[in-house]
């Protein structure tokens, strides 16, 4: 992806055909947006001016949804209603932190305690700053907004780097923000394009907090060159999200589920699942329902072509290497272009790399289990931890299982649904992250919270002074012993 050191093109991954040019934004670039960012009026404009500029956003984005639809079908590959799909999710994000942001950050009285007591005692939320939002390529409308939105309804102005593999969706929508937003607060989104230099200089250009969607590799360096300047990262990274089907589910209803959370957008999704865990004689029926369906899906039809070209062969790394290590492929097992055919592996070791490193590809492992503990041992069996899901139709013991994972979030009955609702924090544990995006949480990740003590009245004796008598002094000792040396 690169015409000339100043420039980059950007692909379409089905035809190869040059999307766009964009330019490869240096250091020096990168801190000027951050300047611009800064100096705009957006931190103090007040909430109900952001909410404002938010949602005139939001409605522009929504009027022009076709042509970001094709614009995110031709750069990233994935089928203009699945585009329009993410774009809906994307924009309720939008309207949602625009909507309760001030309710949200209104900040709390909190009760002065004994030691305080002539003193009101209250909390804040204040803006950061500058924050900056690096994004994949593989949602690039809602990973991004993800942040996006959510920071800006926090007050901070946003310099935003897209993946160099969808700049022309970043452009998009800063595009879109610029012919929606009052002229006084346009500056406060602002876009830069490049690769890895031009997102390591972000994390150096003086913001007050990174926000990073991507892979866990880059995860880790993008924290360490934000180590440099102790500035904040907020880390959404991989997953290796796992499946748990008991004998008490909808088999049917499961394995059309579980093959939507596999295989759409080609594989290519943070929260996908990518392993199942069949418990005891649901098995044969579940694989039988999963085959059949997968067998009726066409790649370059049902999802898009592989975006990232290298992903190819570390798709193909992980089928042949399960393949070579006794797997049998249900559906599938060769991966020779970008088009990868839906492919369902069982029998895979548990060592395998296709059960435990990220495929990010059309792929899922079904393997059986003896009972429920088993069940989410394996699924807990990875460094990962970003979402899951369980299926199973009593409430108590998908509840239980749901409560067994070891992830950021779950669902019951669906696959990946909480990354719907905008009032549910998004996040990860172990290798997939820290920080929320989303909800309540999510606001909050992009806000100083400062405490703050007022005096209402002065009272004649100080507990904090240098004008302390004996007196005071005998009080306090009384007090110490009243209040904590009884149980
Ligand atoms: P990536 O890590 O290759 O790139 C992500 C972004 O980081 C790109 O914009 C890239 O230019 C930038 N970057 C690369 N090197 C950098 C550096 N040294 N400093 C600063 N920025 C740098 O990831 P990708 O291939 O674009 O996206 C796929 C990955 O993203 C998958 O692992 C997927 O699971 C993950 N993902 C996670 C979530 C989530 O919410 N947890 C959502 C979507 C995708």
């Amino acid at each position: 992806v690169s015409a000339s050191p100043e420039t980059f093109e950007s692909l379409d991954p089905a035809t190869g055909e040059v999307v766009g040019t964009w330019p490869t934004d240096d250091a020096d670039a990168v801190r000027a947006a951050v300047a611009r960012a800064a100096a705009s009026s957006w931190s103090t404009a007040g909430y109900p001016a952001r909410r404002r500029a938010l949602n005139a956003w939001r409605h522009e984005i929504a009027r022009r949804c076709d042509e970001l639809a094709a614009l995110v079908h031709s750069e990233n590959g994935k089928p203009v209603p699945d585009a329009m799909l993410e774009i809906l999710v994307a924009l309720d994000h939008l309207a949602w932190s625009g909507a309760h942001a001030a309710r949200v950050l209104r900040g709390r009285r909190v009760r002065p305690g004994i030691l305080a007591l002539n003193h009101a005692a209250a909390v804040r939320h204040e803006p950061l700053g500058v924050v900056g939002v690096i994004g994949p390529w593989n949602y690039p409308v809602l990973t991004p907004m993800g942040s996006l939105c959510y920071a800006l309804a926090a007050g901070n102005p946003v310099v935003y780097k897209p993946s160099e593999y969808t700049p022309g969706i970043g452009a998009w929508l800063v595009e879109a923000w610029r012919s929606a937003v009052p002229a006084d607060l346009v500056e406060a989104l602002q876009l830069v394009t490049g690769g890895a230099a031009t997102g390591a200089a972000l994390c150096r250009a003086g913001i007050a907090k990174l926000a990073f969607t991507g892979s866990e590799s880059t995860g880790r360096r993008v924290m360490a060159q934000c180590a440099e300047n102790l500035v904040p990262v907020l880390l959404e990274c991989g997953g290796k999200d796992a499946a748990i089907v008991t004998e008490g589910a909808d088999l049917d209803a499961a394995a059309d589920a579980v093959l939507w959370g596999g295989l759409s957008n080609g594989g290519q999704t943070c929260l996908g699942i990518e392993r199942v865990y069949v418990v005891g004689r649901a098995y044969e029926p579940f694989v039988a329902a999963l085959t059949a369906r997968a067998a009726k899906l066409t790649a370059g039809q049902d999802y898009g072509p592989i975006t990232m070209p290298a992903q190819v062969a570390v798709i193909r790394r992980h089928v042949e290497q399960a393949l070579a290590r006794g797997a049998r492929a249900l559906t599938g097992g060769r991966v020779d272009t970008a088009l990868v055919p839906p492919t369902v592996l069982v029998d895979v070791p548990l060592d395998a790399a296709a059960v435990q490193e990220e495929t990010f590809g059309p792929t899922l492992t079904v393997t059986r289990v003896a009972d429920d503990d088993e069940a989410l041992r394996q699924a807990n069996a990875t460094p990962y931890g970003l979402g899951g899901a369980v299926f199973d139709r009593s409430g108590r013991r998908g509840a239980r299982l749901a409560e067994g994972f070891r992830s950021g979030m779950v669902s019951v009955n669906s696959v990946m649904t909480f990354a719907s609702v905008p009032g549910l924090p998004m996040g990860g544990v172990g290798a997939s992250g820290f920080g929320r995006t989303h909800g309540p949480e999510g606001l909050l990740e992009f806000t100083r919270t400062k405490a703050v003590t007022r005096e209402r009245v002065r009272l004649p004796l100080a507990l904090s002074s240098f004008e302390r008598t004996t007196n005071t002094d005998r009080l306090l000792r009384l007090l110490l012993k009243a209040r904590h040396a009884r149980g």
